[in-house]
């Protein structure tokens, strides 16, 4: 049985005074429900977003890790540092850091391994651009990913992974993939996985849709089979926007 996580990615927006607002706001509207929901925060506001939210059910999440246990690395955050302050996700290899980062799936795979030197769930982010998606090379490309991402993972890690089908040119432009699409990929996602490892391991992992979902789409889009969850950028932000996300 998976269940589905409906994880918001805030990127680099609200000041911790913002995030303390949201949180309670969010925590009055949170009546708890099948899904999983979970914040991912700039890294400054983890720690308190992290203390707000204790024993609600909601989790946190961070949006980028380094993969070296520490070091010369100047501005870079550790898995370490990470699980001192009790985080329950991070993202890694979101479009906007392989896009102006130089995140690679080289260092998206050694971020994965030593994610799981942790308790912390990695949400690994995959997804085609949009001349790659008019070249017809949107599965070419994820399955490129998808094998390169998860290079060396064990069965059990990547069992506990989640995956975010997220199309490029649907993050931030308010373009949707279409329910089909979406699902299209997703399964698409899931068998190659099943390829890698086994269908044992291919049928546990939550591989969520992420792309301008908003009240709006949301429930075409949970009610897909293959989709086991959104991550959602901007309609994250308002805390009555992403409840009812939430709630599709
Ligand atoms: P969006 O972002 O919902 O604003 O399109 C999604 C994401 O980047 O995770």
């Amino acid at each position: 049985m998976r269940i589905p996580i409906i994880a918001g990615n805030w990127k680099m927006f609200k000041t911790t005074k913002e995030a303390v607002a949201f949180a309670e706001e969010f925590k009055k509207l949170y009546k708890g429900t099948d899904i999983q929901a979970a914040i991912c925060a700039p890294f400054t506001q983890l720690e308190k977003l992290v203390s707000e939210f204790k024993g609600t059910g909601i989790k946190v999440g961070a949006q980028n890790v380094h993969f070296e246990e520490q070091g010369a690395f100047t501005g870079e955050i550790s898995v370490g540092m990470l699980k001192e302050i009790g985080v329950d996700f991070c993202i890694v290899g979101h479009s906007e850091r392989r896009q102006y980062f130089n995140e690679t799936d080289e260092s998206v795979n050694k971020k994965l391994h030593k994610l799981f030197t942790t308790d912390i769930t990695p949400i690994l982010c995959v997804g085609e651009v949009l001349e790659e998606r008019d070249a017809g090379k949107e599965f070419e490309v994820v399955k490129r990913q998808v094998v390169a991402d998860l290079a060396g993972l064990t069965e059990k890690q990547v069992s506990k992974i989640v995956v975010a089908y997220e199309p490029v040119w649907a993050i931030g432009t308010g373009r949707t993939a279409t329910p089909e699409q979406a699902n299209e990929m997703c399964a698409f996602i899931r068998t190659t996985i099943e390829e890698l490892y086994n269908d044992e391991i291919s049928d546990k992992v939550i591989i969520q849709y992420g792309g301008s979902v908003k009240h709006s789409n949301a429930t075409e889009i949970m009610n897909m089979e293959e989709i086991d969850g959104a991550l959602v950028g901007g309609a994250s932000l308002v805390p009555q926007e992403f409840m009812e996300i939430i709630n599709f």
